[in-house]
């Protein structure tokens, strides 16, 4: 066996890519991973019509955990008050570890009445519909004006879910910024351009269009951006109503007698260049819009209770790297002790905190096994403990956790399921069940 082993947490794209690489350079690899399943949001947040994609990811994530030096346990959760924390992970004797456990807090928006019943992460909806427990469990009941918060590819993937398989009548985005300025890709507003209230669109886009010139940005240029996906939209078959208002940031939520939000009450935005970036500004103007659900799609944050110092919405990272990847930082700076956190490195969303598709993340995975590898080689260290001890020592902190050959079980159960009932895809949405059909309860 190899002298060197690395913790990687996280099974997501960068998880996976990462211990691919460390593998291929003769590291022996511990993947641990919350969820049953490897594929982290490839698994639980890209769209699950996405089934060609969805398909070809598992079928690569697969072919990564057939190699022998890798040693994946699902189901097992790392952080404060859970099954192991991080320092007991580095107790075990590790050359390194490496967190890909993405980003894993919802951003909260400190607005009065966020907490009012219909008010939703989209993380939430998400991980409903693409049956990640406990949030398959539970229960997101949806009215028929949905107002969605923020303009990313996130908000198109929610508004897709609302329009086709819940067919409410009407949904609502609002962005902060102009026309200009939405994160979504083409493609994907395709998907749902077809419900476009065009009339209302057109008459949105004439009153930010002077606001727009005045910045230098051309209003017809954004116009072929929505024409253009338009053009290529698909059919839904829902008769939903979709709305796109700009320059609105939310300030408050109302509730009703029940506690419900019924109102959403936003301020209107100017923009202005500042530092070379356009900013929004808050003028004194407001409006209120009618709603029966609020679904925030804000991105989300790393998770503070990994037991690594977090700064606003992400890791604490050193801006002095020892082992810097492209210019990139992988480690994180510990504002207690004034130094870098030796031995541990950061990566794919756990680092960009929610920003890139599957690619940029498995990519950045790849860069923070690099930044590992050099420092293992630079440490000069050995393993203190072997494969046998440290898988023995793992599986003894509770009798569910998954290792490779239970999850190839898994996924055959699954297929079989799919075959039986002429579905493209069954999945599971529990783990009681999951670990029932693998013999694992
Ligand atoms: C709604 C949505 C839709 C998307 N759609 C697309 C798309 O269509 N195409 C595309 O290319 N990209 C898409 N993306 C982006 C893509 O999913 C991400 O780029 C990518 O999954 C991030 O990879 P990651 O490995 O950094 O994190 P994640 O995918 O979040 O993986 C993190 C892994 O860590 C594990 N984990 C978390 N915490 C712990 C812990 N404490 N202990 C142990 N394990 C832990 C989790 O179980 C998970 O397996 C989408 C993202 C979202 C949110």
């Amino acid at each position: 066996m190899s002298d060197k082993a690395v913790a990687v947490i996280g099974a997501g794209p960068a998880g996976l890519f990462a211990s691919r690489e460390l593998a291929n350079n003769g590291v022996e690899v511990f993947l641990f991973n919350r969820d049953i399943k490897p594929g982290g949001l490839a698994e639980y947040g890209i769209y699950p019509d996405k089934h060609r994609l969805k398909a070809s990811l598992r079928n690569i994530y697969f072919a990564i955990l057939e190699n022998q030096r890798i040693h994946y346990f699902g189901n097992l959760h790392i952080g404060n008050h859970r099954d192991i924390t991080l320092q007991q992970i580095k107790e075990l004797g590790f050359n390194a570890i490496l967190v890909t456990a993405g980003a894993q807090q919802v951003k909260r928006t400190g607005l009065e009445g966020e907490d009012l019943k219909g008010i939703y992460h989209a993380w939430e909806v998400v991980s409903n519909y693409n049956l990640l427990p406990p949030y398959s469990q539970r229960s997101y009941p949806i009215g028929k004006k949905v107002v969605i918060v923020g303009v990313g590819n996130v908000m198109t993937d929610v508004a897709r879910f609302l329009i086709t398989k819940l067919r409410v009548d009407e949904v609502t985005a609002i962005a902060r910024r102009g026309p200009a300025e939405v994160k979504f890709h083409q493609t994907e507003f395709a998907e749902i351009a077809t419900n476009l209230d065009i009339q209302d669109f057109e008459r949105e886009l004439d009153c930010v269009s002077p606001l727009m010139r005045s910045l230098g940005q051309d209003p017809e240029q954004a116009r072929a951006f929505f024409e253009k996906a338009c053009e290529n939209c698909k059919e839904t078959g829902s008769d939903t109503r979709l709305r796109l208002l700009f320059l609105k940031a939310p300030i408050r939520f109302v509730g009703n007698e029940n506690n419900w939000v019924s109102k959403l009450v936003v301020v209107e935005n100017t923009l202005v260049y500042k530092n070379r970036n356009i900013k929004p500004v808050p003028l004194s103007s407001k409006d209120i819009l009618k709603v029966d659900t609020v679904i925030l799609a804000l991105g989300s944050s790393v998770d503070s209770q990994l037991g690594l110092p977090t700064a606003g919405y992400k890791f604490n990272m050193s801006p002095v790297p020892s082992y810097p990847i492209n210019n990139h930082s992988h480690e994180v700076f510990d504002p207690g002790r004034k130094e870098n956190i030796e031995g541990i490195f950061v990566a794919g969303w756990s680092r960009l905190a929610s920003y890139g598709l599957v690619g940029i993340s498995g990519r950045d995975g790849v860069s923070g096994a690099r930044a590992v590898q050099q420092y293992i080689i630079d440490n000069g260290k050995q393993c203190t403990v072997s494969v046998k001890q440290c898988r023995e020592k793992i599986l003894s902190l509770k009798n569910t956790i998954v290792e490779f050959p239970q999850l190839l079980r898994l996924m055959e159960v699954e297929k079989e399921r799919a075959l039986k009932m002429g579905l493209e895809e069954y999945k599971f949405s529990t783990n009681q069940e999951m670990l029932t059909a693998i013999d694992l309860i």
